[in-house]
């Protein structure tokens, strides 16, 4: 046979694709994902493996099983990006990579009723007016927190380009070099001046800054004062800093408003927690605060928003700006965050039902309680190829809240005779159908069992660990 033959004979090999549709293991492929984007996997992997057959040197034979497993490979990448629940077993409570906080089951029966069914979203049901979507929650917001009036928008960072937009346009904001802040790589502090067309007055110096110095930089062109929090590091050593009263005593002499950008801002006092004091959205209100801003999903618990107390006239002028129509939030984050704000109305019952709250709130015992339930089935399902134990360890709270604070916790430790068999054997836990996600740490995997709530869940999927490719130890 001439080349051409032979390859023509090759791809007269190729299966069809309605042979390949009607497969079982297909049929649930389309089942899962649509026969459309299955299809189109058909055809990609058809394509694929015809240019191997014509690039004469590959292979040389194709067959349902080769086309199959092509076909497999494809569908995981999908699988791998399609959104799915995780287990947060590294130890951080908040973190943005995981989605931040989750929800209370009665939260997410509030939004589901909202959202299938119309609603009176920006309706007064009574007045028969239009009303407006921020009423849902000001009312409990202000109560809780003391402030005359809120607002809320699509998380913080809107929060913050909002209010400086509204109230310094093309004016300078002084801000402390000491607070200068990056948060997660995309919200930089002096890029989101620029894109709330402000300008940036950076006022003392990284360790020390004193009231004279933003004194000395109020000039007629100074439009805010802003005070951030330095959420994911410390200044340490020689550090001079100025207490909220003093800024704001300085802004109301020269008639500026001053802004408080909480980054994480609590609803209740850390200390019930067992964690050092944090300054609460009430008390930096009362210390003189025009403006505070804090994210919903960090130290709060909620859905993902961005809340803006204050002022009356503020709040207004806020509202007011065409932005705010851009940043506002749907219905299901005002419904959501309506009903975690309900569980603020009693400590106790938020510390129990809202999540985040819930998993800081834990003590180390309890959670080595779950250590040693969970431990037997992970070690027999792995102690012929691995070391496993239980070892006290440190969680974090995470997203800048209290960035050195660590919280006393327990951990599965998991640790093979090479790094190389621990990296396959910590993928083989990512790649369960709810992947676990821990640490690596000194040679070895580390589940930290602070947010570990579903144990049953989380025991049942281990029989699905693929461990064919470790050899035992
Ligand atoms: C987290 C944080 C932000 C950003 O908040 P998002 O809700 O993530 O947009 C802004 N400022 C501070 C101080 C923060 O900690």
């Amino acid at each position: 046979m001439n080349n051409l033959s032979y390859n023509k004979s090759l791809l007269s090999s190729l299966p069809a694709v309605h042979k390949i549709q009607k497969l079982p293991e297909v049929q649930e492929m389309i089942s899962n994902l649509g026969n459309s984007l299955v299809l189109s996997k058909i055809r990609e992997v058809q394509k694929d493996l015809r240019e191997a057959l014509t690039s004469e040197n590959e292979i040389n034979k194709i067959d349902i099983d080769i086309f199959l497993s092509n076909l497999r490979a494809k569908i995981s990448e999908i699988d791998n990006d399609l959104l799915r629940p995780v287990f947060n077993l590294t130890g951080t409570v908040i973190h943005t990579n995981f989605g931040r906080s989750i929800l209370p089951s009665k939260t997410l029966q509030d939004v589901k009723e909202i959202a299938e069914s119309p609603s009176n979203l920006e309706y007064d049901v009574l007045k028969t007016t239009r009303g407006n979507r921020d009423n849902h929650i000001s009312g409990m917001l202000c109560d809780i927190t003391g402030a005359e009036a809120c607002t809320i928008v699509n998380n913080n960072a809107a929060a913050v380009i909002l209010v400086l937009n509204s109230l310094a346009k093309r004016k300078e904001v002084l801000v402390s070099r000491g607070e200068l802040i990056e948060i997660g790589g995309s919200f930089r502090l002096p890029e989101i001046m620029t894109s709330a067309n402000c300008k940036l007055k950076e006022v003392g110096t990284t360790n020390r800054t004193h009231i004279e110095d933003f004194e000395s930089e109020i000039k007629k062109q100074t439009g805010l004062i802003l005070k951030a929090h330095t959420s994911n590091f410390v200044i340490k050593g020689f550090t001079s800093n100025i207490n909220h009263k003093d800024l704001a005593k300085l802004s109301k002499r020269h008639g500026l408003p001053f802004m408080v950008d909480l980054g994480s801002g609590s609803l209740i006092d850390l200390k019930l927690l067992g964690l050092p004091k944090e300054s609460m959205p009430k008390e930096v209100l009362s210390n003189g605060a025009d403006i505070i801003t804090f994210s919903g999903d960090k130290l709060v618990g909620g859905p993902q928003c961005g809340i803006i107390l204050g002022r009356k006239d503020l709040i207004d002028k806020i509202n007011k700006n065409p932005l705010k129509r851009a940043l506002r939030c749907d219905k299901m984050t005002i419904a959501a965050f309506a009903s975690i704000l309900k569980l603020y109305n009693d400590t106790e019952t938020a510390i129990k039902e809202i999540p985040t709250l819930r998993m800081l709130n834990r003590k180390k015992k309890e959670i080595y309680d779950t250590a040693k339930r969970v431990f037997k089935d992970i070690n027999n399902q792995l102690k012929t190829i691995a070391n496993v134990e239980i070892v006290d360890c440190k969680s974090q709270i995470g997203s800048g809240s209290l960035p050195v604070e660590l919280i006393p916790s327990c951990a599965i430790k998991i640790s093979t005779n090479s790094n190389k068999y621990l990296s396959k054997l910590y993928t083989e836990f990512r790649k369960l159908p709810i992947p676990v996600i821990g640490r690596i740490h000194d040679n070895s995997i580390l589940f930290d069992l602070r947010c570990l709530e579903d144990e049953s869940q989380f025991l049942s999927q281990l029989k699905k660990l693929n461990l064919k490719l470790l050899k035992s130890k």
